[in-house]
């Protein structure tokens, strides 16, 4: 058993969409292939994946480095002799070779996109979905197969209002979500104010359904501000409010802000989020620790920082992870995590779960019938992918 050769290509995004911080315009991202020779109905097992949204493709580094370390490592050092399948810690380890420790986003994404289609791969082999793969490694019996999904959402973009906000919204709870977050730190606090009341309503006023995203783009008196002026609504969480790597100002804002606050996607590695929690000030019982496990070098990686947080008190349902697709709605729930996010229409392709999922007053039951992650039922991603690894 070998994998015969690794694809990849950049697709661009093409959306209009708006944070407080950058547009989504120039927005592409990686689609990976690794191509195996075991065959399963007549045709070679082939994973797939994609580097999650909001960090640039990076085909440059999986060519130059990533890439020729797996096809040119002995095709029997990257076996797991037991199962007879591929070993993710092993291939993640050659990846790793020549890597100066420290300065991870310059690999995290490229290696953890690359090691998620192995994933894909090797759960095809073994004729399960991912998750299933996942927990039968490293969480026996401790899958969630019925996840909660709650929606990444509240855009702005040109020309929106607070009534097209809420068409967006309502949108989602017709599609049987019940727990959404939107954006805030692009007008300012009064504004952004009058927009939170006027989802809060549309949500029951009950601040657990409601999350809010600053998106790192806050200055530290508008943390405050915001902090002080959300304080009442209890809301489910306030993310990312400053700079993702400023400790300190986090650890003061959860001195003022009692509610849950919550960060992590923008770093990349076990070391870094291990920082977060002894210098961040975040709270163990209530805080969100969120990861985007393709853009931080993949599965392996997260279970090792599960491990960590353990260490640190924390436990598996303190971390969620973000991107809103397959690869986090797998690793959720083979880990057994508390929730997971979910992007309906939000990123063209790259958004939202297999055509046919289905939410159910906020639950999402996986396909135990559909070997591997899933992709080939998202239509239009699938025809990107397959066309990837044609011959
Ligand atoms: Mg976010």
């Amino acid at each position: 058993m070998r994998i015969t050769d690794i694809r990849e290509t950049a697709i661009p995004l093409n959306l209009k969409l708006r944070n407080a911080v950058f547009d989504f315009s120039q927005m592409t991202t990686s689609v990976v292939a690794v191509i195996t020779d075991v065959i399963r109905d007549g045709k070679p097992v082939v994973g797939y994946a994609f580097n999650s949204t909001g960090r640039y493709a990076c085909g440059a580094q999986m060519r130059a480095r990533f890439i020729p370390r797996i096809l040119d490592a002995d095709p029997d050092s990257l076996i797991d002799e037991e199962r007879n399948n591929l070993d993710p810690e092993k291939i993640l380890a050659a990846m790793m070779q020549g890597e100066k420790p420290g300065g991870h986003s310059d690999r995290s994404v490229g290696i953890g996109t690359i090691e998620f289609a192995v994933w894909d791969a090797l759960a095809k082999i073994e004729e399960k979905p991912a998750f299933r793969s996942i927990e039968e490694r490293y969480n026996p019996g401790g899958a969630k197969p019925k996840m909660f999904v709650y929606v990444g959402g509240g855009w702005y973009a040109p020309g929106k209002g607070t009534p097209e906000l809420l068409d967006e919204m309502r949108g989602y709870l017709d599609m049987g979500y019940t727990q959404l977050k939107m954006k805030i730190g692009g007008m300012s606090v009064s504004e952004d104010m009058s927009r939170l009341e006027a989802v809060l309503k549309l949500v029951g006023d009950d601040g657990w359904n409601l999350a809010v995203d600053a998106n790192c783009g806050l200055t530290r008196q508008a943390a405050f501000d915001y902090a002080k002026a959300m304080a009442p609504y209890n809301l489910r969480w306030y993310e990312e409010a400053t700079d993702p790597l400023d400790y300190a100002l986090l650890a003061e804002l959860a001195e003022v802000y009692a509610p849950p606050l919550a960060t992590g996607e923008n770093l990349f590695s076990t070391q870094d989020v291990e920082n977060l929690v002894r210098f961040g000030g975040m709270r163990t019982d209530h805080d969100v620790l969120q990861s985007d496990p393709p853009q931080s070098y993949g599965v392996v990686a997260v279970t090792r920082t599960i491990e960590m947080l353990k260490k640190h008190g924390w436990t598996e349902n303190g971390l969620m992870p973000h991107g809103g697709n397959q690869m986090s709605l797998h690793i959720a729930a083979g880990l057994g995590m508390l929730l997971c996010e979910s992007y309906p229409n939000t990123f063209g392709m790259f958004s939202d779960f297999a055509d046919d999922a289905e939410v159910i007053d906020g639950y999402l039951t996986l396909d135990e019938n559909r070997p591997g992650i899933g992709f080939e039922a998202q239509s239009e991603l699938y025809k990107v992918m397959s066309e990837l690894s044609a011959d």
